[in-house]
């Protein structure tokens, strides 16, 4: 179970922020706050894309470069 590294109260376990939504909005105020976690969310978006992209890409890479190494 996670918990918020400030009050130890308990995180959702899929929340990309180790901290509540109260103690962040406490340390960056509520704007930067929601900046913060937009961004924390975005970035876990694209390393999911990345994971997910990756194997397709790299069974087709060897396949072309064989082509092109016979011309
Ligand atoms: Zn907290």
């Amino acid at each position: 179970m996670r918990k918020c590294i400030y009050c130890s109260c308990e995180v959702g376990h899929d929340s990309v922020i180790d901290f509540c939504e109260r103690c962040g909005t406490n340390v960056w105020g509520e704007k930067m706050f929601r900046t913060i976690v937009q961004n924390m969310e975005n970035a876990r978006d694209n390393e999911d894309l990345c994971s997910t992209n990756m194997p397709s890409n790299s069974a087709e890479q060897p396949i072309e470069g064989e082509n092109s190494e016979f011309r």
